[in-house]
């Protein structure tokens, strides 16, 4: 099939890598965008810029000097400030913008899951655990900075202070698998794990292994979806809808 146009997918995530390789391999012309945050981020094929536009307002002017078909937003559920962004600067070109976002996490039984509404909360609903897991990522720490007892901390680059008195830090790149979690929990005989609700299977290994442990998590609800923007939930809907932009 021959097809014309380029189209911008905002990524960071695993799906937004997903949907360039297939849109790659479909023949069309995809610029993936990057945050810039991770210092050895995996590359989608395609073109790939990097770096923050300026705002809603850099990237209605990025927009307009880069003329694209369409843009997807397929960046992570908690990347509110590019969503919110993306949805100003589609509505003010006139755009076609789909927001690509995955599903949350559903309970299972046997969960002791524990929502709470922001970082700052669930720094709040581990107190009174002893060892706590964060995996809420390197940005938003400092929500936690204030906790007194033994924190686990994985990222895949080092954090930055302020970091809580008693922070173990892990450096890894997932996926994880069950039996990794299960290891890392009984290693530092954690009591709460926390976690946004990312969703996806390369990150919920540490819920299964929690259920299985009987740990509870603390999960942090996701910010809410900009009113008026398309939304799907998988990559081969956001392939779909590319495919009848360009
Ligand atoms: P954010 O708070 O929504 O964005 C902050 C700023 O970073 C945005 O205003 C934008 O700068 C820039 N930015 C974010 N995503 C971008 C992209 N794909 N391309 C170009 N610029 C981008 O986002 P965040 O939570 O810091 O996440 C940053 C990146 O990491 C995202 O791409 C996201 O998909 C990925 N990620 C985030 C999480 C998470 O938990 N938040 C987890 C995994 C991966 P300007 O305003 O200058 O345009």
């Amino acid at each position: 099939m021959r097809v014309t146009g380029r189209v911008l997918v905002l990524g960071g995530t695993g799906e937004a890598r997903r949907l360039a390789t297939g849109l790659d391999a479909e023949g069309v012309d995809v610029l993936s965008s990057l945050a810039g945050r991770v210092a050895d981020p995996a590359l989608p094929p395609g073109g790939v810029r990097i770096g923050g536009f300026g705002g809603a307002d850099g990237l209605v002017a990025w927009l307009r000097a880069n003329p694209v078909r369409a843009v997807v937003d397929a960046t992570h559920p908690f990347a509110a400030v590019m969503t919110a962004s993306a949805a100003r600067a589609a509505e003010v070109t006139g755009v076609p913008l789909l927001r690509l976002q995955r599903p949350g996490w559903r309970a299972q039984p046997g969960d002791d899951w524990r929502w709470v509404g922001s970082l700052e909360e669930a720094a709040e609903a581990v107190a009174g655990f002893a060892r706590v897991f964060l995996t809420t990522g390197r940005s938003g720490l400092a929500a936690f900075a204030g906790l007194t007892q033994e924190v686990l901390v994985r990222s895949v680059d080092p954090p930055e202070p302020p970091l809580p008195a008693r922070t173990t830090v892990v450096l890894e790149r997932g996926p994880f698998s069950v039996a990794d979690e299960l290891a890392l929990l009984r290693e530092h005989r954690v009591d709460v794990v926390v976690t946004k609700d990312s969703g996806g299977h390369l990150t919920e290994a540490k819920l299964t292994a929690a259920r299985e442990l009987g740990v509870p998590v603390v999960l942090v609800r996701r910010p809410p979806l900009p009113p008026g923007v398309p939304t799907v939930a998988t990559v081969e809907e956001a392939t779909a809808w590319v495919l009848r932009h360009v």
